[in-house]
């Protein structure tokens, strides 16, 4: 059943055996009836749990309770270039396994103070409570309907608070201004397709943003809430094997915060900041997604590999490499293994330092680290290592190596692809467009497997 849909009662208890089964028999433990004896003799509470929004958001996203067993920061934030990663450690909900390789889906929360602003702008506080009513049936809401719910729960997990706004989202702004001077700039800024671009979407300015800006909007809550899209979960790479522990997994997170291209304060990336937040013992929805391309260790802990990544994009080679230590350990070979890697400086964020360190002393994996910071001659970026090191890179690529990728797409992908098929163009002395084929040939064989995100 689609959220909203069936009777008024029926979102939240028509079929709430049916639907809830497991997840709501283990967050409903532990609210049996209270023990304290009373002069009747009895209980003196009797204790029943009902659903709540968060439950059935939960369920809707396909997700489960895990929790926080640890969040540790990663880099030194005492250097002037010192940006937080977080090294951040889950209980998987029972009966959840997964692979190396495999990313963890997460659905944030709003920080709190951007929820507690949102609410003060519309008049009211997270604290209070409403019921949503759809006017145009139940299948229309997104959004938890004929139940009553916090503004805080709904502000801070249901909708995105800092998606950029749309330009109907503008237009409807327009509509809402009393200030005829600022409905004007509203109207000009709804239809001008450059200044949309200029002003909201390249300063990400959010619907709260726009209100902020111009005070004369007044736009109700149904409003507001109308304009926002639903909170969307993220999605990180798994940063462990299986291997090491079934039941847990951690992931390695670059926590977006800076000043906000709007110019209004500072902004923080709605679930890296979440899972920054996040406490020992915290419960946090999550599922284990596959990635569309199989991105995971050999099934040969034999088989040569060669890992590239920049930042959290070592985030899975972690893992390959703690499943390659541990299969080794127990009996399995590691073939040779390179990891080429790019940070900022080796004292900063070299992400897992002593741990890869160790490995490369237990011969798992070779380091070709690039320090953008602390460049090694011509070596800054990670692309500049392989292409130094290209003749390593050639031997294992003869040995049969399958060669990874990971992080972000923009600019350290291409570039490493670009350096590849130079690497080959050098080594079969054809021409640009037959080392771009052998490029795509390797990919389409599997011996070139990229990972790459925005
Ligand atoms: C398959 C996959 C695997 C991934 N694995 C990892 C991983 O292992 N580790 C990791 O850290 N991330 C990973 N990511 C990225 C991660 O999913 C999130 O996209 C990232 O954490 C940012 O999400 P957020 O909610 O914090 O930011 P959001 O709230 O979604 O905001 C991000 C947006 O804000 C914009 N922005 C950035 N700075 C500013 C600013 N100063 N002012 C205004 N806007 C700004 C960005 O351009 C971006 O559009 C992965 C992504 C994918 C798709």
């Amino acid at each position: 059943m689609a959220r909203g849909e069936g009777d008024a009662r029926g979102d939240f208890f028509g079929d709430f055996e049916q639907w809830y089964g497991p997840l709501w028999e283990r967050l409903g433990a532990g609210l049996g009836v209270a023990a304290r004896p009373t002069v009747g003799g009895g209980p003196l509470y009797d204790v029943e749990a009902v659903p709540t929004a968060e439950v059935e958001l939960v369920r809707e996203n396909k997700l489960d309770f895990s929790t926080v067993i640890e969040n540790r920061e990663l880099v030194d934030l005492t250097s002037p270039f010192g940006r937080s990663k977080r090294h951040i450690e889950f209980a998987l909900p029972p009966g959840v396994t997964y692979a190396a390789g495999d990313y963890l889906a997460v659905l944030p929360e709003n920080h709190p103070r951007l929820v507690e602003r949102a609410a003060r702008r519309l008049g009211t506080r997270p604290g209070a409570a409403v019921i949503l009513r759809s006017n145009r049936g139940a299948m229309a809401a997104s959004l938890p309907t004929d139940h009553p719910v916090s503004i805080q729960e709904l502000l801070g997990r249901h909708v995105e608070l800092s998606a950029p706004a749309t330009r109907k989202d503008v237009e409807r702004l327009a509509e809402r201004a009393q200030d005829k001077a600022q409905q004007a700039a509203l109207n000009e800024l709804a239809s001008d397709p450059a200044r949309y671009q200029a002003e909201v979407l390249k300063k990400r300015a959010s619907v709260l943003d726009l209100l902020d800006a111009y005070p004369s909007c007044e736009l109700s809550l149904g409003e507001f809430l109308e304009l926002l899209p639903a909170m969307r979960v993220r999605q990180y790479s798994i940063s462990s094997s299986p291997r090491a522990n079934p039941s847990r997994c951690t992931v390695t997170v670059a926590i977006v915060k800076a000043p906000a291209w709007s110019g209004q304060g500072e902004f923080h990336g709605t679930c890296s900041s979440f899972l920054a937040r996040l406490r020992a013992e915290d419960q946090v929805p999550i599922a284990i997604r596959t990635p569309n391309v199989p991105f995971h260790p050999p099934a040969l802990n034999s088989t040569p590999v060669v890992m590239i990544c920049a930042g959290t994009g070592l985030a899975p080679f972690r893992g390959f490499l703690q499943e390659r230590a541990l299969r080794h350990a127990h009996g399995e070979p590691a073939g040779p293994a390179l990891l080429f890697f790019g940070c900022d400086h080796p004292d900063v964020d070299l992400l897992y330092r002593e741990e890869l360190e160790q490995w490369e002393r237990q011969d798992i994996v070779t380091l070709y680290p690039a320090f953008f910071r602390k460049p090694e001659g011509e070596v800054t970026f990670v692309q500049h290592r392989l292409w130094k090191d290209r003749e390593k890179v050639r031997e294992l690529y003869r040995q049969g190596a399958i060669f990874f990728l990971c992080g972000e797409g923009q600019y350290m992908a291409p570039a490493v692809r670009e350096t590849l098929a130079k690497i080959y163009q050098e080594t079969a002395g054809c021409t640009d467009a037959e080392a771009s084929s052998w490029l795509l040939e390797m990919e389409h064989k599997g011996r070139y497997v990229p990972d790459v995100f925005a």
